[in-house]
């Protein structure tokens, strides 16, 4: 008899703010978590209107989301991280998040309500001693009931586990299913499903929660009373910190660049695109169109048969946005779109378009970037009787 437990091979759950008992989407009031006054004028404000604020009473429990930044922002794994404590936060506790580095985003949109930025510690920095020291000053001074961090390769999941190993505390790592009473993960290469109460370090998946909240915090700055943090890291000795190494763009796999242009049915100068991206500094991708015409390989089309990126910036030109391509995009934190049709689907997806010709466009972007590099004044403005539109992301 097979004695192995079959799993439901899908994700268990994504805790999402609406899954709460407590803070349910359009029923704050009656969660008990935001001012009546305040609510009331919500309800009859437009749609866009600002979110309420959570309310709490402040020193009573403390939860605390821990997370590097990344040129002044979270990504969206870390957001996430950030995002589970304030979803888990009731009206008896705080969430503070301690930030290695700066932090430039909102940090009560993140739903903090208290925000400490270790600028010293940024991601370039090498420093896990004084990093593991600075987590211990903020576990001491704000004594979180648990601590919330992504499970990433780039210095949380790193650190979590130090620790966790180090002050001998609670963890579960690669945590794909939580709520308050427990997390979840899978276990035994994946073929079992263990789930525990919640530890005092939370090593969260991708994508386990929803960053999507109803609510804000109160994202007010705080500091950590011990200077260790706040002076110059000081490890080196027993670490090597070799820096970092600018790597080619065209060697990056485009589901690693941070930098991406792209081409789509509308870009006619392959050859000009090309030299765009060089010039930039970018990796290449195309939609299907651009590929199945022979303009780039099939390693280079984004979307639902391609490959899903997560740029900070993305730039697509003369790309219709059609669903399988924005499928691929979803995770791409600015989207900037050149198109001669303001009607274009990817307007909405976009943070910025440009309604111009895409050819036009490259060529002035790419006299722009040249001017900027031989130190000039960058005079290159926009395509000459271009409109620029601001759009918000869906
Ligand atoms: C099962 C399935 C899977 C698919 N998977 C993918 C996928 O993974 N990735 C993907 O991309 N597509 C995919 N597609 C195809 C997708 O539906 C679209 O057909 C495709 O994305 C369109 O590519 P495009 O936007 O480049 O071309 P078009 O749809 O032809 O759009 C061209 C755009 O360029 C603009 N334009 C034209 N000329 C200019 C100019 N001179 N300057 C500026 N703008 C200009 C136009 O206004 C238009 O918006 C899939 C389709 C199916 C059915």
């Amino acid at each position: 008899m097979n004695t192995v437990k079959r799993i439901d091979p899908r994700r268990p759950f994504v805790i999402a703010a609406s899954g709460l008992r407590r803070i349910t989407l359009g029923d704050e009031r009656a969660a008990g978590l935001v001012d009546a006054a305040e609510f009331a004028a919500l309800r009859g404000a437009h749609a866009a209107a600002p979110k309420p604020k959570r309310v709490y009473e402040a020193g009573l429990r403390t939860l605390l989301a821990v997370a590097h930044s990344d040129r002044g922002a979270l990504d969206e794994h870390a957001r996430q991280a950030v995002a589970a404590a304030a979803i888990l936060a009731d009206a008896k506790t705080e969430v503070v998040l301690l930030v290695f580095g700066e932090l430039t985003d909102d940090a009560a949109a993140l739903g903090a309500d208290k925000v400490v930025q270790l600028p010293l510690l940024a991601r370039p920095a090498f420093a896990p001693d004084q990093a593991l020291a600075a987590l211990r000053d903020c576990v001491q001074a704000f004594a979180p009931a648990h601590i919330f961090m992504p499970d990433n390769a780039t210095g949380d999941g790193d650190l979590g586990r130090r620790y966790a190993a180090q002050t001998r505390a609670s963890i579960a790592t690669r945590v794909v299913e939580i709520d308050a009473g427990h997390v979840g993960c899978y276990v035994d290469a994946g073929r079992s499903f263990a789930t525990r109460p919640l530890p005092e370090v939370i090593l969260l998946a991708p994508d386990a929660v929803s960053a999507k909240l109803p609510f804000v915090g109160s994202g007010e700055p705080a500091a950590l009373k011990s200077g260790r943090a706040a002076e110059p890291w000081h490890d080196a000795g027993r670490y090597g910190d070799h820096g970092t190494a600018q790597l080619d763009a065209a060697q990056v796999a485009l589901e690693e660049a941070d930098f991406i242009i792209s081409a789509g049915n509308g870009v006619t100068d392959i050859a000009a695109f090309e030299a765009l991206a060089r010039t930039l500094g970018a990796a290449i991708g195309a939609s299907r169109v651009a590929v199945d015409n022979g303009h780039f390989t099939r390693d280079k089309q984004v979307g639902a048969t391609g490959k899903t990126v997560n740029a900070s910036v993305y730039i697509a030109f003369g790309i219709s946005g059609a669903v399988q391509h924005l499928q691929g995009i979803k995770d791409c934190r600015h989207v900037i779109a050149v198109n001669l049709d303001a009607s274009a689907p990817i307007v909405k997806r976009a943070n910025l378009t440009v309604i111009a010709d895409a050819q036009s466009a490259m060529r002035a972007l790419a006299d722009a970037v040249g001017a900027a590099k031989q130190g000039g004044q960058g005079q290159a403005g926009p395509v000459a009787g271009t409109p620029v539109r601001e759009g918000l992301a869906a």
